[in-house]
């Protein structure tokens, strides 16, 4: 999405939601005081005002907001707003953060599993040559057989060899007894972490697992709003909290997540599988924050992944730069938008 301003400076950001519901939510004219449309809510204002203007937004949508759908087309436009700050002020948005821990942040291939163990040791392979030293797998198949998966995760392993770190998404397929002993079975692979192997809203289930868990569990994709990832790290006991900025508020509410962890000791690695303004916006953030783990690198062969930013954000020895122009640091490759849009815009 893109927010203009009347100095002709335009911001831009993503919002990882269904784009037509997103779409309403920020269109909609004002309803009353607590239901409103978010443009609405922004119009006029000082683009600058970053923080004031997201507790407007979550104030006017009270009613049909505070998490959900509204504030991931809230966190766009957070995106954006801090996009327009970095390019007024000329810096990276990193730097407005508060600055940066890191220049570069190691990045992992983020993966779904391969239709066979035979398919998924091929995919791992082939990420360790282009350079990553991190893989994750998920999805597909994962997660409805133990002894699939224990196939799946030993060819996901030999695939990626014994120095590189691996990860397992199971997208919530198990339940907590599941976990447990599946946790048990696939710490012979030496993962860095299981990822969601509950539902998001089995926060005893994730109390129980995490207590005896000897492999870090993360989770936090699913989560938008500040309450639901304080309930994950604090009654779930989640290792790593994977906030995704296009869902949890944006930088502003991503940050706030980090905070948290980092008052209670957990790391964050963030979620994104998006196109490359999510990576952007993922890399200031890792890069302004202390417990930064790593970076997910969707490998999707996916057009929006690939091709909506200009910038390809390269992987140099398993690592991304943080980008340092003013802004977040892309420009959108306006074929592929054209190419893909599918909805006449009208503001
Ligand atoms: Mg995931």
């Amino acid at each position: 999405m893109r927010v203009h301003t009347d100095e002709g400076i335009t911001g831009i950001g993503e919002v990882d939601s269904g784009p037509t519901v997103a779409r309403a939510i920020i269109e909609s004219p004002l309803g009353h005081k607590v239901w409103s449309g978010l443009a609405e809510l922004l119009i006029g204002e000082d683009p600058l005002n970053i923080r004031p203007l997201w507790d407007k937004m979550f104030a006017g949508t009270v009613y049909n907001g505070r998490s959900g759908a509204v504030v991931h087309a809230l966190s766009g436009l957070d995106l954006a707003l801090w996009d327009i700050a970095g390019k007024a002020l000329k810096q990276p948005v990193y730097r407005l953060l508060g600055g940066g821990y890191r220049t570069r942040v190691r990045a992992y291939a983020s993966s779904l599993f391969g239709d066979t163990p035979e398919k998924t040791f091929e995919l791992g392979r082939q990420y360790v040559l282009q350079g990553f030293t991190a893989v994750k797998f998920g999805w597909g198949p994962f997660g409805r057989d133990e002894t699939l998966d224990m196939e799946l995760a030993s060819a996901a392993r030999e695939g990626v060899g014994r120095q590189a770190d691996l990860m397992f998404d199971v997208g919530g397929a198990w339940d907590w007894k599941t976990a447990i002993r599946r946790e048990e079975k696939l710490r012979a692979f030496g993962p860095l972490w299981i990822e969601e192997p509950l539902s998001a809203e089995d926060l005893a289930g994730y109390a129980k697992l995490t207590e005896c868990s000897r492999t870090l569990i993360a989770a936090g994709e699913s989560e938008a709003d500040l309450p639901a990832f304080d309930r994950l790290i604090r009654e779930g006991g989640v290792d790593v909290v994977q906030p995704d900025v296009a869902r949890c508020g944006g930088l502003t509410g991503a940050m706030r997540v980090a905070d948290i962890a980092s008052f209670c000791r957990r790391q964050v690695a963030n979620h994104a599988f998006k196109t490359g303004i999510s990576i952007a916006a993922s890399l200031h953030f890792l890069a302004a924050i202390p417990n930064a783990l790593i970076l997910e690198y969707s490998v999707s062969d996916s057009p929006l992944r690939q091709r909506a930013t200009v910038q390809t954000f390269p992987v140099v020895d398993g690592y991304v730069e943080i980008p340092r122009d003013p802004g977040l640091g892309v420009d959108l490759n306006m074929e592929t938008i054209e190419e893909y849009r599918w909805i006449e815009t009208k503001r």
